[in-house]
């Protein structure tokens, strides 16, 4: 279990972009779901002792990260937002070099390591080629071979899914799922597909705030009832944004559909829809925002 008490990190330029976090994240895959800017890599990069916060306190199973980070460090597995690798060097090669850097420098005992995830995430097919020649999801599935080296207990993966396809996407995640039922796995991202699909727990946070956390399916529920949908014309979008708490908008057929947040009924030609994650997420960021 992973306990994040009252967390703040205010940046030199005077933005507050970890806001009194206070996070409970138990075992299992736990989507951090916020927009571009919520503060998601600012919380990842503090939990993985990459930066210190200005206040709070982040346990992990007893063990106080803040005081003791190099403890922490030894049960991590980290997949950062940005991580690059050597565009010339084989996926195998690399993750025997990362090996050696997470201290498996016991020949056969790498080795088994190695070819363990390199078959785990499905790469061994693949494993003499430069991971320069990889696709995204490839290489997405290598960052995870290389944070799971030395079988961490908290896994930490940063906006891991941008930029895959649905195929590579859900290959991913399964393996995240996978991953997530032994031991912590954080997910963050501002897909909420990602969350929906698969994350038993979640937290939505916008400007560095939580807005809620818990089971995404008891978030689903407190909408029941309350949610309705149109389909409108164009030109009548603004008129009913002015008058409706409207959650999203999408083209159907070249249409306007509108999801409507309303304890009331309403009738004019909307149906009761069974509301979903991204219901929720849309009013709470609404919400956020102050309208
Ligand atoms: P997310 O991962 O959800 O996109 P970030 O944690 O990257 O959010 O950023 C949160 C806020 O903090 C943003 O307003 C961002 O511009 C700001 N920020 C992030 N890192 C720094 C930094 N090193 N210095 C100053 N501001 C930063």
């Amino acid at each position: 279990m992973l306990s994040i008490q009252q967390l703040n990190k205010t940046y030199s330029n005077g933005v507050h972009a970890i806001n009194n976090v206070s996070l409970d994240i138990p075992n299992g895959l736990f989507g951090l779901l916020g927009p571009n800017g919520a503060g998601k890599s600012s919380l990842m990069r503090t939990i993985a002792t990459l930066q210190e916060p200005d206040s709070g306190r982040i346990e992990f199973n007893g063990l106080d990260v803040l005081r003791h980070k190099e403890e922490l460090r030894r049960k991590l597995g980290y997949l950062p937002q940005d991580f690059g690798v050597y565009p010339k060097v084989s996926a195998e090669d690399l993750l025997h070099h990362f090996a050696v850097l997470k201290g498996l420098t016991q020949r056969s005992e790498r080795k088994e390591a190695v070819e363990g995830l390199l078959r785990q995430t499905n790469l061994w097919e693949a494993r003499k080629r430069g991971l320069g020649t990889y696709s995204g999801g490839m290489r997405q599935r290598f960052g995870i071979a290389q944070a799971l080296l030395g079988s961490p207990k908290l896994v930490i993966v940063d906006e891991p899914t941008a930029g895959l396809d649905p195929d590579e996407r859900n290959r991913f995640l399964n393996l995240l799922a996978e991953i997530g039922e032994q031991v912590v796995v954080i997910l963050s991202t501002h897909i909420v597909e990602d969350v929906t699909d698969l994350c038993p727990r979640m937290a939505m946070i916008s400007k560095g705030r939580v807005l809620i956390q818990g089971e995404p399916q008891a978030a689903i529920e407190g909408l029941r009832n309350r949610v309705w949908r149109k389909r409108i014309a164009k030109a009548e979008l603004t008129d009913y944004q002015s008058r409706y708490t409207v959650l999203s908008t999408r083209l159907v057929a070249g249409h306007p559909q509108i999801n409507v947040f309303s304890e009331l009924p309403l009738t004019d030609g909307f149906v009761q829809v069974e509301p979903d994650l991204e219901d929720v997420y849309f009013l709470q960021l609404r919400a956020a925002r102050g309208v």
